[in-house]
């Protein structure tokens, strides 16, 4: 039997290319060798939109969209909405009984989202505190074994791991411990350099961003804010332009060949910049392509249905199992 993947992310907006080098990539990776689920997780999308499911809604075809247009195959992988999954809420129940609100405190990366927010300056709801025993039980009711997302998600899998030992321990060995698996990027820096890529800071690159888009985006972005004159010497290390080319330019003695002469004041931004575009246009393309196979919505609707019954019959049969050994009445 195949090892199992579940992964996904919140339909709070298109996926860009952080989403792409910190979890997509790996997904199209091994789609072939774990049986993989991919989750919209609208449920936890609402735990900080609560106030605007229009938003999510919204972006729930538009993030399935994106998952297929980078390749991948709806033959191999299940998509699954969150929200149609009863069993995974029923979970969350009970996994609440084996957290303390202090670790949940704890977390950095609840503790991070928490400080961004400003509409929790007056209390955090408990959903969102809680949203990494959610994402435990998201994880564990298809009982996968690899998760492969971006660093930020780290901490939610240390605490689905622990979750897991304890109800293990408690009830009896019902789940498999998680690994993540962090893609070769594990943060993508924005355009703008702050230290992540992010749906709503207007700081990404879009997937499905037209090649026009790109061009003035990166023709825009941060560089060395040191270096004024083309015949400055201008830093490479932690300067984004570099970082993209590093990751999305496949040419690498172009590469090479502009950092030499960027240490040495010997090329300007624009240039750096100009093939910069090049580079992730011809990154892009297929990616465009590919997306044009779905772009009928009911198509859309029908994969995310049909992925969704499959995961629905295997979740019922976890949560059976969950019941049983918790000694509750399954009637
Ligand atoms: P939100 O602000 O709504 O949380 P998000 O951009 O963080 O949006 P998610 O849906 O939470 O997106 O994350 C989906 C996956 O993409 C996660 O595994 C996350 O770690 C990864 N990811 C998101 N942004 C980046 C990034 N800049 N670099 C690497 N991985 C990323
Ligand atoms: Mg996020």
């Amino acid at each position: 039997m195949k090892k199992r993947i579940l992964t996904g992310a919140r339909p709070t907006g298109h996926l860009h290319l952080g989403h792409y080098v910190g979890t997509l990539e790996n997904r199209v990776q091994f789609q072939d060798d774990y049986e993989t689920f991919i989750m919209i997780a609208d449920v936890q999308a609402l735990t900080d939109n609560f106030d605007d499911p229009e938003k999510v809604s919204k972006n729930t075809l538009q993030v399935l969209q994106d998952n297929l247009a980078v390749g991948l195959d709806p033959k191999k992988v299940t998509f699954l909405l969150q929200s149609a999954i009863p069993q995974i809420a029923e979970l969350t129940i009970y996994y609440a009984n084996l957290v303390t609100i202090a670790r949940l405190e704890r977390n950095p990366t609840v503790k991070d989202e928490i400080k961004e927010k400003q509409k929790f300056n007056e209390g955090v709801p408990l959903g969102f505190l809680m949203y990494p025993v959610s994402q435990a039980a998201d994880i564990t009711i298809f009982k996968a074994n690899l998760v492969p997302v971006g660093e930020d998600q780290l901490p939610h899998i240390e605490q689905t791991r622990e979750i897991v030992r304890k109800f293990n321990s408690v009830y009896g060995e019902v789940f498999p411990v998680p690994e993540a698996k962090v893609g070769e990027t594990a943060r993508l820096v924005g355009l703008d350099n702050n230290s992540k890529m992010g749906k709503s800071l207007n700081n990404a690159i879009f997937l499905d961003d037209d090649a026009e888009t790109v061009r003035a985006k990166i023709m825009s972005m941060y560089t060395d804010p040191n270096r004024i004159r083309a015949t400055d010497p201008g830093r490479v290390e932690g300067n984004p332009v570099f970082i993209y080319h590093d990751i999305f330019n496949s040419n690498k003695a172009e590469v090479e060949d502009l950092k030499n002469r960027y240490v040495k004041g010997q090329v300007g931004d624009i240039e750096v910049k100009q093939k910069l575009v090049v580079a992730i246009n011809s990154f892009l393309d297929p990616v465009r392509e590919r997306r044009k196979l779905y772009e009928d919505k009911d198509l859309l609707l029908d994969i995310l249905k049909f992925g969704t019954n499959r995961a629905r019959e295997i979740a019922a049969e976890t949560l059976h199992e969950v019941k049983t050994a918790m000694k509750l009445f399954d009637i």
